[in-house]
């Protein structure tokens, strides 16, 4: 009866159920979105914790079993049923999102939650351990990666509790794990698509210095063009206001998108040669010099060229988009 394809795993532990409500910290004045409510065994205590309930189911079998379940119950009033793809509909208000959500979704997901506006208080959601742990990575981490600075940058995440996987009927292939993810508020006041552009570059292979990654001519090549671009218009991007707030949004969760491709990839670190900078001379390559020299000059002006991505804190990668910005490089 399950659809593998939709990522059908049904929690069947209820004090796994009650052990996710009370870690959620769900008021009873609550509007909870969920995702992927199933036959609705988290449902029913999310109904009993909050005020509403507002489910987004794709399978149409699973919304009338949803609705048979709640039918003629005082609950069902405080219970409404969304059928549709949660990455392709409007999301209604919420004040916290609770939810075991089918893993393929995961990065796509995480950022259209959070350029969601008006902000939520809190999303707490089981993920693939493995995914989980990629978002809660610090500095230094193996798992540290672009999906681990980019949510941290607008969201403080924690993890808080492992969930082995013959606690889902059927069981998946991979343990889980429930993470709780806290939009920051103000979001700092960083252009969204420069960071990206930024951090992207730098997680390529994050075990290469910064100096070898801004060496690599497909990457000198972009931000030159980006740069005589901007001198042309003889404009900035400016950092993020609030103005900028929806612009913003719309980046953020094309990021779901692209960060779903290679959110999982591995730095398999090897093979670090083969993007390594040939020199070639001739005039073609003369004003790309002289602009590599200005990259180079910023990197290290901030004492950035060893350093490696693996071991920067979100501090760094600001300071140093900062820094890249004033000597007007720009990354989108
Ligand atoms: N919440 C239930 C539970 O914990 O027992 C079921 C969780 S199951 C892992 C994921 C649910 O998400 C399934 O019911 C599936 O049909 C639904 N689903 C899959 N893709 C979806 C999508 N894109 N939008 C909304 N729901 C989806």
């Amino acid at each position: 009866p399950f659809h593998k394809s939709k990522g059908q795993h049904i929690l069947k532990n209820p004090l796994l159920v009650d052990s996710i409500i009370q870690k959620s910290g769900i008021k009873p004045t609550d509007t909870i979105l969920e995702i992927g409510p199933g036959t609705g065994n988290l449902t029913k205590k999310l109904l009993e914790a909050g005020k509403y309930v507002v489910a987004v189911e794709l399978d149409p079998r699973m919304v009338l079993e949803l609705q048979r379940r709640f039918q003629g119950t005082p609950m069902s009033n405080r219970l409404k049923v969304i059928q549709g793809d949660v990455l392709k509909c409007d999301l209604p208000y919420f004040d916290i999102c609770v939810a075991n959500i089918p893993y393929q979704i995961s990065s796509p997901l995480t950022f259209k939650l959070l350029s969601h506006r008006p902000l939520f208080r809190c999303a707490v959601i089981m993920f693939q351990r493995e995914f989980a742990m990629r978002l809660v990575a610090q500095p230094g981490d193996t798992l540290y990666c672009r999906l681990s600075v980019n949510t941290q940058l607008l969201a403080r995440v924690n993890h808080l509790l492992k969930v082995g996987r013959n606690n889902f009927r059927p069981p998946p292939k991979v343990d889980s794990s429930v993470v709780r993810i806290e939009p920051r508020k103000p979001l700092p006041p960083v252009n969204f698509k420069e960071w990206d552009g930024l951090v992207r570059i730098c997680f390529n292979r994050k075990n290469k210095t910064l100096g070898a990654l801004f060496r690599q001519k497909s990457v000198l090549s972009i931000l030159e063009k980006n740069y005589k671009t901007l001198q042309a218009l003889q404009l900035t991007p400016e950092g993020l206001t609030s103005e900028d707030e929806k612009e913003m949004a719309v980046c953020v969760s094309a990021l779901g998108d692209t960060l779903g491709d290679m959110s999982m990839d591995v730095d398999e670190g090897g093979n670090d040669d083969e993007d390594m900078e040939i020199e070639d001379g001739g005039d073609a390559a003369k004003g790309s010099s002289d602009f590599k020299e200005k990259v180079l000059g910023v990197l290290k002006g901030g004492g950035f060229e060893d350093k490696r991505s693996s071991k920067l804190t979100q501090a760094d990668f600001m300071h140093l988009l900062s820094l890249f910005n004033k000597a007007g490089i720009h990354f989108s």
